[in-house]
């Protein structure tokens, strides 16, 4: 009889570890408590190890057909109006410290807005002093897909509904410049709006006698 293995999610990490269990000769069943897949959501960056993944299970070509074309950066010259400080320099003769990062991102916000004729096939990413950024990514739609994201430490946002975070956000990034004004209006009707606080789970351990947990990040 072949070895039984019990997947919990039908998510990325699920559907490729089914994948190659099953074609290592295993039996898989897949288990998802939600009842089918979700319309909306964003565009999926895929890099490293996730794109090596994806060319090895044969979909890489099928990702790139749905996928924009690439990352353009909108550069501009300003500094922040609340910081007189000189530029930071990052340190790279050290490990990069992970829960630094957590304390110092709470929110990223996404949404889809309505696409404008210079939009183009690239994604564009806007870095706006404050710790603030912006991004466009045009989709398959016809629409374009938004991303607000500040950097500082966490006020308690992960606890507001979608009014307040909205009213913080076109606050936050009234001044920051590039298209802002255009994302702040659209998140203003956007029936998809996103807000999410960046977190870590620490795990004491992975495993626990045959159960295993599975993570799993595109950009490898
Ligand atoms: C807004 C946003 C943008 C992101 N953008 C990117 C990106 O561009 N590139 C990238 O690499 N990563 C991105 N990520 C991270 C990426 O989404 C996750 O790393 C990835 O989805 C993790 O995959 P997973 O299969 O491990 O878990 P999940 O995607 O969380 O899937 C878990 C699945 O398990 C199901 N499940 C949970 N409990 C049970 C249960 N008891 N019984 C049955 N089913 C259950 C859930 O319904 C779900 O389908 C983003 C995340 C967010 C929130």
């Amino acid at each position: 009889m072949r070895d039984r293995i019990l997947i919990t999610g039908a998510s990325v990490a699920g559907t490729t570890a089914a994948w190659w269990l099953g074609r290592a000769g295993l039996d898989v069943t897949v288990v998802e408590r939600t009842p089918g897949f979700r319309d909306g959501g964003q565009n999926i960056d895929v890099r490293g190890v996730g794109r090596e993944v994806l060319r090895r299970i044969g979909l890489e070509q099928a990702a790139l057909d749905h996928g924009t074309e690439g990352t353009a950066w909108s550069r501009r010259t300003a500094r922040s109006p609340h910081s007189s400080s000189p530029p930071i320099r990052v340190r790279t003769d050290r490990p990069p410290r992970w829960q630094s990062c957590a304390a110092t991102w709470p929110g990223c916000a996404y949404f889809t807005i309505p696409r404008e004729a210079d939009d183009d096939r690239l994604w564009r990413w806007y870095n706006a002093p404050g710790g603030r950024s912006v991004s466009l990514r045009p989709d398959r739609h016809g629409t374009a897909r938004a991303m607000l994201s500040v950097q500082q430490p966490p006020g308690g946002e992960q606890d507001w509904d979608a009014d307040r975070r909205k009213a913080w956000l076109r606050e936050r990034f009234a001044d920051a410049g590039w298209q802002t004004g255009r994302v702040l209006d659209g998140m203003a009707t956007t029936d998809d709006f996103y807000f999410d606080v960046l977190r870590q789970v620490r795990m004491p351990r992975w495993s626990n006698g045959r159960v295993a947990l599975k993570p799993y990040r595109l950009q490898g």
